[in-house]
């Protein structure tokens, strides 16, 4: 199962797409967590292996769909994540960013960087956060429940603390029957598919 839409649609990439994307080496403390991060991300790609959404690594100065960056803390001070993504949108270059910050290389959570990637690149792709246990209140925007409740699945939150933390088969069927789905609307909510932008990332800034 997954968790789809959020707010008042239903974002998802027009299927087919490709998702490019850039490692913004400079930003990290060194070459070393750069090379580590874009590992892990190498990993989270393949743990979705069949999902059928492609994603496709390309040189610091080409064009992208969105970049990885790091930061030492979150932009947002009461914000205690470890990453943070985006979800399926044309908003502009700068919200289309994959965020890693300092604590993903604690040693708490430094093993679990592939998962960590994983679950980033499930809200990239357009899924929420799973419920934890089947009926509970989540506190977020409205989602609709695509499929069957798995509480194993990589979108749970604070799945880090709950090993093994990888992508299910039921998150990976979850993705591409999402994908494949002529679906135009739920509960009133408008599937909306993004065509990727690709853009040139200058500089690291806010
Ligand atoms: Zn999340």
């Amino acid at each position: 199962m997954v968790q789809i839409g959020r707010n008042n649609h239903i974002p998802r990439w027009a299927p087919g797409s490709v998702l490019s994307y850039v490692v913004c080496h400079e930003t990290f403390p060194s070459l070393q967590h750069a090379a580590y991060a874009s590992w892990g991300l190498v990993q989270g790609i393949a743990l979705w292996r069949g999902a059928g959404v492609p994603f496709h690594h390309v040189t610091r100065d080409w064009p992208a769909t969105f970049r990885v960056v790091y930061l030492d803390e979150p932009p947002t001070p009461s914000y205690t994540a470890i990453a943070r993504s985006f979800y399926p949108s044309n908003e502009p270059p700068a919200n289309r960013t994959l965020y890693v910050f300092g604590r993903a290389f604690e040693p708490a959570h430094v093993n679990s960087m592939a998962s960590l990637m994983a679950h980033e690149l499930g809200h990239i792709m357009g899924l929420r956060h799973e419920l934890n246990v089947p009926g509970e209140e989540l506190v977020e925007d409205w989602s609709a429940t695509w499929m069957n409740p798995n509480p194993r699945s990589i979108m749970v939150r604070s799945g880090i603390l709950r090993p093994p933390w990888t992508v299910q088969p039921s998150d990976v069927v979850g993705v591409r029957t999402f994908y494949a789905a002529p679906i135009v609307e739920i509960e009133g909510r408008q599937l909306v598919d993004f065509v990727p932008i690709n853009s040139v990332y200058q500089a690291f800034s806010l």
